[in-house]
């Protein structure tokens, strides 16, 4: 790039220029004025020095004495510098102060003479050969009335003249120096007048452009300036407060995106990460600014997301899906795509905005399954009293035994479905306790002997009936926090699965104990017990280790649901420790 000059040196050397060009022109001007000057005054002074030497030699003229001529010449070029000679019209020379007249040529012809004869006065400025340099004559005519007696030329050699001016020509040229460097200092000087203020708005403009633009320039001397300097104070001003606008504007929406729960990440048609907020950060497992400008492959190792990203980018539609990921346990994210388009409508990428749905699903699921599992459970007792039903109905049935057995087993299913419904029914109003405040618990300090003595007796009859005794042990007298009508539910349930998977003359056992600031109720028996890979699930809705026998026994499958949910409501756990074969101990444990 071309080397930038400073203003100072782009105005002073013109400024200097100039000044220089108007002395130099000035000079000349003074020096053709002397010269003009000069030779006016020297040819005034030859003049008078002519009519002098003309007084002396008129008398001579009449008494012819030519001698007498050329002796005054002598004399008077002796006293001055001054050549004088005498001249007759027809150019004879008579008279000369330096040479002999009789040698010279006629000077008829010489320019002054010529001009003398012809108007009385001449005058001519030239090389003299006889005396080798430049002289000035000047001649007049001498005259007798109109009688024309001579020609008297006075000569000086214009040397003199020359030096006169020259001294003159040293003062001018002294002086024009001085007027010269004085031009110079000023200019210089008002030159750096207009440069300062400038420099000083170029440094205030250096201040805005990185990034001070609350500086304020001083306002110069100067009308064109100052309105710059105000015009650039506006400026800075208004850029100021926009770019606080777009910063604030900025960091509300960062605010916003920051506390999203869900997560946005912006991806260019390249499919690199433009940006994304810290929730979409979390659920990749990445850090914000390592992942910015990285593709998303390299971020997300997952499949389906990528083909989606790629799918989303390829279409201008908005695009929905739910997308695994394993981060180890399963997320589904359900995630939803919109075009991002620049100012001229563009495409320039695609926005993700993405929800973890995995409860959401899960909880769908669990309420399909659940749908699912009571159409089934209902199912098989309707059909099989709608068949038996229709067989009396339909008069198929021969004996009265027949009738009453049918009908028998049209009431054990009518019970089953009984059963059912009145479980579906706890179990959806245990639910309720935790969202409804109309059917919260019925909390009261209770004696949990009391409400273990109940449950005991509602069973008491079905565990005679199998020869199976029920001992109640441990710290009987303890109180705990409790709903006592549920609590003795969720206890009647594992009692009554205690005896219903318990063989004839067994023992099941109710402990109570405070352990660790919980209360524990523990109930054991010495039945079937059950497989190890049965435990995770036991206590979901309509969960059956054998569901025929669990059937043919009355189970419902939601005891333990039950059971786990009363628990819940009361802040506690519940837990199964069984061997398959040996007998099972379900624990209720209370937070005190
Ligand atoms: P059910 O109405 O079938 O008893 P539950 O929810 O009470 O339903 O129990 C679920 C399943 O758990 C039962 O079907 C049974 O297979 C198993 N189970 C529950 N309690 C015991 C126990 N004490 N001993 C062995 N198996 C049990």
């Amino acid at each position: 790039m071309k080397k930038k000059k400073r203003l100072v040196w782009q105005i002073f050397p013109a400024f200097f220029l100039i000044a220089l060009a108007s002395l130099a022109v000035a000079i000349w001007f003074a020096t053709n004025a002397l010269n003009f000057f000069f030779l006016k005054q020297t040819t005034l002074d030859l003049k008078d020095h002519i009519a002098l030497l003309q007084n002396q030699i008129r008398p001579h003229f009449q008494d012819q004495q030519l001698p007498q001529i050329e002796r005054i010449c002598k004399e008077a070029g002796q006293l001055t510098d001054i050549r004088f000679t005498v001249i007759l019209p027809d150019g004879r020379v008579v008279g000369d102060s330096r040479e002999n007249p009789t040698h010279m040529d006629n000077h008829a012809d010489r320019p002054e003479i010529r001009a003398a004869v012809a108007e009385g006065f001449g005058q001519s400025m030239r090389y003299s050969n006889t005396l080798d340099r430049n002289l000035l004559y000047v001649a007049t005519a001498m005259r007798n009335g109109e009688h024309l007696l001579a020609v008297t030329r006075a000569a000086l050699p214009v040397v003199f003249l020359d030096e006169q001016k020259k001294a003159i020509q040293w003062r001018m040229a002294g002086g024009g120096l001085v007027i010269a460097l004085l031009v110079g200092v000023i200019s210089l000087l008002a030159t750096r007048k207009i440069s300062r203020p400038i420099e000083e708005l170029r440094i205030g403009a250096d201040v805005f452009s990185s990034g001070n633009l609350e500086h304020k320039l001083a306002i110069p001397d100067t009308e064109e300036l100052a309105s710059l300097a105000e015009a650039m104070n506006k400026m800075a001003g208004q850029l100021d407060r926009r770019i606080k606008t777009v910063v604030d504007q900025r960091n509300e929406l960062e605010t916003v995106l920051a506390n999203m729960h869900e997560g946005i990440v912006a991806i260019n048609t390249h499919e690199a990460i433009i940006s994304m907020n810290r929730a979409a950060a979390d659920m990749f497992e990445n850090d914000r600014e390592k992942a910015t400008g990285r593709s998303v492959q390299e971020v997300v190792r997952n499949i389906e997301l990528q083909t989606f990203v790629r799918q989303a980018l390829a279409t201008d539609d908005e695009q929905e899906d739910d997308i695994s990921l394993f981060r180890p346990s399963e997320t589904i994210l359900n995630i939803r795509s919109s075009p991002i388009l620049d100012v001229r409508g563009q495409r320039i990428g695609t926005l993700l905005v993405m929800a973890d749905v995995t409860k959401l699903r899960r909880l769908e699921n669990m309420r399909r399954d659940f749908v699912a599992n009571v159409s089934h459970e209902i199912k098989t007792p309707l059909t099989a009293i709608k068949g038996y039903v229709e067989t009396l109905f339909n008069q198929e049935v021969d004996s009265k035994e027949d009738a009453e057995r049918f009908l028998g087993i049209i009431i054990k299913h009518v019970n089953r479905l009984n059963a059912i419904v009145v479980d579906l029914l706890s179990l959806s109003r245990i639910e309720r306790t935790g969202e409804d405040s109309s059917s919260a618990l019925d909390f009261a300090d209770t004696r949990l002997g009391d409400i273990i003595q109940t449950a005991v007796q509602v069973c008491q009859k079905q565990a005679d009936e199998k020869n199976i005794s029920i001992e109640q042990r441990g710290e009987l007298d303890l109180k705990a926090h409790v709903d006592a009508t549920l609590l003795e539910q969720a206890i009647l349930n594992l009692l009554d699965n205690a005896i219903k998977f318990s063989d004839d003359g067994n023992m099941v056992a109710i402990d109570v104990e405070r352990r660790n600031g919980a209360t524990g109720i523990h109930i054991t028996d010495h039945g079937c017990g059950i497989a190890r890979n049965h435990l995770a699930r036991l206590f979901e809705r309509f969960y059956r280790v054998d569901k025929a026998r669990s059937r043919q026994m009355g189970g419902t499958g939601l005891g333990l649901a039950i059971v786990k949910h009363i628990v819940q409501a009361h802040g506690g756990q519940v837990t199964v420790d069984s061997k398959l074969g040996r007998g099972s101990t379900f624990s209720v444990l209370l937070p005190s």
